[in-house]
């Protein structure tokens, strides 16, 4: 095992929520205006931040801009003026728990709870026709699965995409209890190759949990699983996981085993900044993981007051080269929660980007992006141009719902605003994207189904 500091090993976790805010030592150096901005903003989105996260990677001298504070406490501008001056008002007034919930429910409505169709389309259903709860198939080839007890983080983005899987409303929830449920499907599905066990964090779970899931996906009738891949923020937010909590070493053990069944295991690692790679523990955490011969993949969204600076992303990539993990992707901001305040426009995204890579060797030149997860599929964007005196943004599908879209490039006119695929217009007068009436075809049959 890899060796860490005395301090890192014995750390306990220790997580503050919403209610907690008072208690936060830290935040006593801010104003009360400030404060109740949080409780304001928390009222609405999930808030939940751990020690670690507070001592080690935030800077407190230089909140509120220190990226990591960004990253996890709430602020002002994440509600639209509207929805904070009603939640302000109701705070303020006194009023009843029932009149903030009511208010509250409502304004989450209004923030896209699930972008893309996430519930709508992408669930898959059994012979009956009951929706399979805890599985999401949208791409051929690979099969998403959310277990119930993976449903929360060690701490929470502010940007999060998944925001609504934390605010208690089981109809906004994807979760499965039931390993035989996915372990069911994989059985009738060989064009299956990957699975993504997912969240809120997998690695939040106990280690046994997590093995009831992986350990029968070893087995020959699996065989066409070649790759199981674990999307997690814990590297980041509680490295511990992997080096001194309690069933660490029976995670690790569980690791290894995937590894010695000849199967791929991909652990998808959520980074934004590389102040998060700069501890001691974190560290050992990422050589630990590598020793088991898994494969570390970093992505992570391109984020206003987070990271939106080439600089930022190029010592990101070049500092995961160094520890032995693979730049995965540069994804774009989702349209979803408070994206008002992270988003970046797609064509900033793409010179950040582009600024990024320039200044990176080959081997940290592996990200795609920026990269849009829209319902279509995933989008990349290559790049402004001009072809035949128009100016344009090119694009591509990654991923496509239809997998021959894959890697034909389209076009879309020059717009220095658009944040969204759906802000964008074909390019060359043309009427509709190459894809738009297959995809109409399949969004209505999924619905209808
Ligand atoms: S770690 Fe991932 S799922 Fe958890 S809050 Fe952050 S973005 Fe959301």
């Amino acid at each position: 095992m890899a060796q860490v500091g005395q301090q890192a090993k014995s750390a306990p976790f220790k997580v503050y929520t919403q209610r907690d805010l008072d208690r936060i030592e830290q935040l006593s150096r801010l104003s009360p205006e400030a404060r109740f901005e949080m409780r304001v903003v928390s009222s609405v989105l999930p808030f939940r931040v751990n020690q670690y996260v507070i001592d080690e990677l935030i800077d407190w001298k230089h909140v509120p801009e220190d990226p990591i504070f960004q990253l996890t406490f709430p602020q002002r501008g994440m509600l639209a003026p509207a929805h904070y001056d009603r939640v302000a008002a109701l705070l303020r007034g006194g009023a009843d728990k029932d009149e903030i919930a009511r208010a509250v429910d409502e304004i989450r409505q209004e923030l896209n709870p699930h972008p893309a169709d996430q519930m709508e389309m992408n669930m898959p259903r059994d012979e009956e026709g009951h929706r399979l709860d805890g599985i999401q198939h949208k791409y051929r080839e690979t099969v998403l699965f959310f277990p119930s007890q993976g449903q929360t983080c060690h701490s929470y983005c502010t940007f999060c995409f998944r925001w609504a899987q934390f605010v208690g409303d089981k109809e906004l929830r994807i979760a499965s209890s039931e390993a035989a449920v996915l372990h069911n499907y994989l059985r009738t599905h060989p064009e299956v190759t990957d699975v993504l066990f997912t969240g809120g964090d997998p690695m939040v779970m106990k280690t046994a949990h997590l093995k009831s899931y992986i350990e029968p996906l070893l087995a020959p009738e699996f065989d066409h699983i070649r790759t199981l891949r674990i999307g997690t923020k814990a590297l980041t937010f509680w490295p511990q996981r992997f080096v001194s909590a309690e069933d660490a070493d029976k995670l690790i053990n569980l690791f290894e085993a995937v590894v010695e069944s000849g199967k791929q295991l991909a652990i998808m690692a959520h980074y934004n900044h590389w102040k998060e790679l700069d501890t001691e523990v974190a560290q050992a955490a990422i050589r630990r993981v590598r020793g088991t011969g898994a494969m570390i993949r970093a992505q992570g969204p391109l984020i206003a007051h987070i990271n939106d600076d080439p600089a930022v992303w190029a010592r990101l990539w070049q500092k995961e080269v160094e520890l032995g993990i693979v730049p995965y992707y540069m994804f774009v901001e989702r349209d979803t929660g408070a994206r008002n305040y992270f988003e970046v426009p797609l064509v900033r995204a793409w010179e950040i980007y582009r600024e990024a890579m320039q200044s990176v060797s080959g081997l940290a030149r592996t990200a795609r992006g920026p990269s849009m997860s829209a319902s279509p599929g995933k989008v990349e964007i290559q790049g402004v141009t001009e072809v035949a005196g128009e100016k344009v943004i090119a694009l591509r599908f990654i991923q496509g719902r239809n997998p021959d879209w894959v890697q034909r490039p389209f076009f879309a006119k020059y717009d220095d605003q658009a944040t969204w695929l759906d802000h964008l217009r074909p390019a060359f007068g043309e009427e509709k994207w190459f894809w738009e009436d297959e995809y109409a075809t399949i969004r209505e049959d999924k619905l209808a189904n």
